[in-house]
């Protein structure tokens, strides 16, 4: 599974956040993940557990919010969501096709909740 770097690195971000604020643990990490990231966040949520395992993240929940890959079309010029197999672009009679864009290959760690509560 090519997740485990990207989960290890996950890993190693909020033990340092939770080491500089004196935190017990971390109880949520929230991930920003567009489609076109190249991490399935399963496969990274199941990484992340095998690797946190003993750490201040060992009962952490990963979450995640999702950006839908955006494409631009190379006729109108109109940006839009892309569709499951289809780069076509959705304006009646353009007939274009879109290109991909940086939107929806974000990947990035927004917010890491922690916790004090002495459960260590
Ligand atoms: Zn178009």
């Amino acid at each position: 599974m090519h997740e485990f770097p990207a989960a290890a690195r996950i890993l190693e971000i909020a033990l340092e956040k939770a080491q500089e604020n004196g935190a017990d643990r971390a109880t949520e990490i929230h991930l920003v993940m567009g489609d076109r990231c190249g991490y399935l966040f399963e496969s990274l949520k199941l990484c992340f557990e095998a690797a946190a395992m003993g750490t201040a993240c060992e009962k952490t929940e990963l979450t995640v919010e999702r950006i839908p890959a955006q494409l631009q079309c190379d006729r109108c010029g109109t940006r839009f969501v892309k569709k499951p197999f289809s780069f076509d672009c959705p304006k009646e009679g353009c007939g274009g096709s879109g290109i991909p864009t940086d939107t929806g290959r974000e990947f990035y760690v927004k917010y890491i909740e922690l916790s004090n509560d002495g459960s260590k």
